[in-house]
């Protein structure tokens, strides 16, 4: 799970990390309110989205003055902010984060995540932060420090320290730099963080440390034990058809360029079928895993969660029936059908438990289905009648 950036600074500030002062907005007046409880100019007002690359995308600006706050909040609210990171089509700015603008000496970049490779948890610090850090990553590697801390033994003073000489920080800014990091490490194992990300940290000119970005994900299979961050969740930046089948406990991933929809019991069964599909020359539109014990609701969701995307040409059924029984899958299927009426080629691959009732409501259905034998046989199929 993601989430934003004035979010995340408010888990930052509930564990002492330095940031800068500020609040999130909802419309001009409200920017405009804030900005006027500053105090101080100038104002950074910042688009909240689910991306990075803000800054560049035009989403973030710096006001002098009480005008240029309302003009720049006026403009950012409501634009399509396109970044590297939100693919061309941009995000729609719904929420403004409007904060003091500080006095930037130095723009360090920070992370902290977990590591699946070492089984660690892992620093990556780098004196080059800013808006380049990708640049960074890819051409001068060795500019990033990496700190791997065992989780059982925790995060010791000398983690800290070969950070900040990493940074090039000594005396205080070291002293503030080492606090700030212990910190943040306890942040990322207390709310099992996939990442956790503060690009730029800057050193301001009046030596404090202050992390002037902030990016959380969170594990999806952990959010479930921490009801606190479960309200950070913003569906206006999530997938609709994701957040669709979310709702009936639908494994659903949209992929971007395919034209085939799928429908399979079983993860790996799915990612089986996605690459025979693939295989046959076909390519796929979805990932749709509807579980072992799948029942005619969630498998009549799933389908329609597929027919209702414009760019699936073709749509593919493989099911295993174990729990999932045939006859029940194939109710699912002819209730959906009837519902939203079916305007392109279905292929359907289904075996094991009552098959041959499954198959006898298939056929008395009406429907125009095609039958495949097997799996491969369903994804020559699928690929064929995708084609054409
Ligand atoms: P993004 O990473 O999405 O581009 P950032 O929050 O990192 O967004 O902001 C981009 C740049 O804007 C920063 O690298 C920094 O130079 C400047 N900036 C952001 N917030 C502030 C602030 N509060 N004060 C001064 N400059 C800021
Ligand atoms: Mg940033």
């Amino acid at each position: 799970m993601k989430i934003h950036e004035f979010q995340a600074k408010q888990l930052f500030q509930k564990y002492g990390v330095p940031i800068p002062r500020g609040k999130a907005a909802f419309s001009v007046a409200e920017a405009k309110q804030i900005g006027a409880e500053l105090g101080v100019f100038p104002v950074v007002v910042k688009a909240q989205i689910h991306a990075g690359g803000r800054g560049k995308g035009g989403g973030v600006k710096l006001a002098k003055n009480a005008a240029e706050v309302d003009q720049y909040a006026s403009s950012i609210l409501g634009m399509t902010l396109v970044t590297h990171q939100t693919g061309p089509e941009g995000k729609l700015v719904k929420k403004l984060l409007v904060e003091e603008g500080l006095p930037i000496e130095k723009e360090l970049y920070l992370s902290v995540l977990p590591d699946r490779g070492t089984a660690k948890i892992v620093f990556m610090a780098s004196e080059a932060g800013g808006m380049d850090i990708e640049k960074v990553a890819a051409e001068t590697p060795e500019k990033i420090v990496k700190v791997f801390i065992d989780p059982l033994i925790g995060m010791k003073g000398y983690h800290a320290n070969e950070l900040a000489f990493g940074l090039n920080l000594s005396g205080d800014l070291a002293k503030q730099f080492n606090a700030m990091a212990t910190k943040l490490y306890k942040l990322c194992v207390d709310y099992d963080c996939s990442l956790v990300e503060i690009n730029p940290l800057i050193l301001t000119k009046d030596g404090r440390v202050i992390a002037l970005d902030g990016k959380i994900n969170f594990d999806d299979n952990a959010v479930g034990r921490h009801k606190d961050i479960q309200e950070y969740r913003d569906l206006d930046e999530e997938d609709p058809s994701e957040v669709e089948a979310s709702k009936y406990e639908l494994n659903y991933i949209k992929m971007p360029s395919g034209n085939i929809g799928s429908m399979v019991n079983g993860a790996g069964l799915a990612m089986a079928t996605m690459d025979l599909i693939k295989q046959a020359g076909g390519d796929p539109a979805n990932f749709l895993d509807v579980g072992g014990g799948a029942s005619a609701e969630q498998v009549e969701a799933g389908f329609k969660i597929i027919l209702a995307d414009p760019t699936v040409k073709a749509v593919l059924i493989n099911i295993f029936g174990g729990i999932l029984r045939c006859d029940r899958l194939a109710n699912g299927v002819v209730e959906a059908a009837k519902k939203v009426g079916i305007q392109i080629p279905v292929v359907i691959r289904m075996e094991g438990t009552n098959v041959e009732e499954g198959r006898r409501i298939l056929n008395e259905s009406g429907l125009n289905l095609i039958t495949a034998k097997d799996v491969s046989d369903a994804a020559q199929k699928i690929a064929a009648v995708a084609k054409a």
